[in-house]
């Protein structure tokens, strides 16, 4: 059975480091089971891409499509076509796609156009917010696949109150892929090659949304020039991030150690290290759970609800205030870190199970 994955972004490379792993795994023990991989090129830049094939054992793509830098609709035209071509010339029997990104649902509509199935990894989730393109992707992709692998009960009953219930579309709860990374690569932490701060809180941002609103980033950035006044501040920049903080002419204050963004290595040491995490990643703000880091999130909502039920996480959008108060409030949260909210960390085997049992 051929498998081929659609990858392009940093997010997804993590995620698909477990599945490879428990794909290869499943082959050694005598499955029938052969991963081809394409890389679309979403994201490029050595630290947002090379850094995780060469640290996380993940299989080097057998594609490299090299679409970037372009406009949603011309960045997923674009793939919608190349992924196509190698869907034909490979003849999978299952494609598997992860997320959110253009890649996704380029992958996924690509597949769907040749009725070839297709396994979504991170299905159901929604922010119930329209305006982000992450959005769009999610519930596209979701509607055309054959398997959707949702990572909570939660993600599950967005799928049943779209009516997924009635169609002909398996859905299974495996617990989060994330979570399998984490464990896999936590013996591998690498203390990153700057002058880490004794205490420190470490941030991220890059969520179109905060980087391409002048206000927006500037109060983000007001309020962390401000706590770093008291507490260092980390933050590995995404390139994005980068271009608009020059656009817009912000002041990175004192204490607020920018870098370049950092392999899963040193960015687990990081979580490890930090004593709070502020983020409007959506990935980030689970690794802090597994790292019993309280989070604060630069958003309006997430599709990580169950972290805010249990007081893990709040929510701050882009608000000077808002970012202020919670992050007073919050160097005293309780927080139990022991539930389960993300599985056992066996996410990727039964990813791998179910798609054989599909296939037979
Ligand atoms: N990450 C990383 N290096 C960095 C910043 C983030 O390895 O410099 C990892 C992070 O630990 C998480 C993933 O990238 O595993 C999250 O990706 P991102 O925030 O780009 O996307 P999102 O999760 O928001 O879709």
């Amino acid at each position: 059975m051929k498998i081929v994955t659609v990858i392009g972004a940093r997010p997804q490379f993590i995620k698909a480091a477990a599945v490879s792993d428990a794909i290869l795994r499943s082959a050694i023990s005598g499955s029938d089971i052969e991963e081809v991989i394409i890389h679309t090129g979403q994201h490029y830049d050595p630290n947002m891409s090379d850094v995780f094939f060469n640290e996380m054992n993940l299989p080097k793509p057998k594609y490299f499509l090299n679409i970037n830098g372009l406009s949603h609709g011309a960045m997923t035209g674009q793939m919608l076509e190349e992924v196509e071509k190698v869907l034909l010339e490979e003849k999978p029997d299952w494609v598997l796609v992860y997320g959110d990104t253009n890649s996704t649902l380029a992958g996924a509509l690509a597949a769907s156009k040749l009725h070839i199935k297709i396994a979504h990894v991170e299905a159901g989730l929604r922010s119930f917010n329209m305006r982000m393109p992450e959005e769009v992707n999610r519930i596209l992709t979701d509607r055309v696949s054959t398997l959707l692998l949702c990572p909570t009960q939660t993600a599950v009953d967005n799928l049943v109150k779209e009516g997924y219930n009635n169609l002909n579309i398996d859905v299974e709860v495996t617990g989060d892929v994330m979570l399998d990374a984490s464990n896999l690569f936590v013996k591998h932490a690498r203390k990153p090659s700057f002058d880490v701060p004794e205490s420190f809180i470490l941030s991220t941002i890059h969520r179109a949304e905060n980087t391409d609103d002048k206000k927006k980033l500037s109060e983000i950035f007001r309020a962390i020039n401000h706590i770093a006044k008291t507490t260092s501040v980390v933050l590995p920049l995404h390139p994005r991030t980068k271009n608009y903080v020059s656009k817009y002419d912000i002041m990175i204050g004192e204490n607020v150690h920018i870098i370049d963004p950092v392999g899963y290595l040193e960015m687990i040491y990081l979580l490890q290290h930090c004593h709070m995490v502020f983020t409007d990643s959506g990935g980030l703000q689970k690794e802090a759970y597994f790292f019993k880091r309280f989070c604060v999130t630069l958003r309006e909502e997430t599709e990580w609800v169950e972290l805010i039920e249990h007081g893990a996480n709040t929510l701050v959008g882009s608000d000077y205030v808002k970012i202020m108060e919670a992050y007073h409030k919050s160097k005293n949260a309780m927080v139990d870190f022991e539930k389960n909210l993300y599985g056992n960390g066996d996410a990727s085997d039964k990813i791998v199970s179910t798609i054989i049992n599909l296939s037979n």
